[in-house]
């Protein structure tokens, strides 16, 4: 044990498409699965990031523009440095570039989504009906 030593980033050990998501396999043990929409709509390039920003700024009836849901898919993805992994898409967009400690702190698995919500975990409260004979 080591405590003082600063956190690693866990690095994926293997990337794979299943389905509609991008897995990764990371080399801690976990595993994480991206969707494809969610993945797309959350690309960190500075156009994407323009788009989105000016979406939430219009509100909700501006229509998105890009891929609809469904429709995009990855068609490669490469390593950049030993950082992140770039991502191209079926609609040739591929200016995106997801770092490794980004990718894992969006992990949706149920061992990571509950610390990602702010939402305070309710006790369940049991009514007590008096005291019972012990
Ligand atoms: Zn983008
Ligand atoms: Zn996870």
């Amino acid at each position: 044990m080591t405590p003082d030593r600063p956190r690693r980033i866990p690095t994926p050990r293997c990337v794979a498409v299943v389905g509609r998501e991008l897995a990764i396999a990371w080399d801690d043990g976990h595993e994480s699965y991206y969707g494809f929409d969610e993945l797309r709509r959350t690309c960190p390039c500075a156009p994407c990031r323009a788009d989105a920003e000016a979406a939430a700024a219009e509100g909700p009836l501006r229509l998105a523009r890009g891929p609809a849901p469904g429709e995009i898919s990855i068609v490669r993805w490469g390593a950049v440095g030993s950082y992140a992994i770039q991502i191209v898409w079926s609609d040739g967009h591929g200016d995106g570039i997801f770092a490794f400690d980004w990718l894992r702190g969006a992990c949706s698995c149920d061992a990571c989504a509950p610390r990602l919500g702010s939402r305070p975990r309710e006790t369940p409260s049991r009514l007590r009906h008096g005291p019972r004979g012990a």
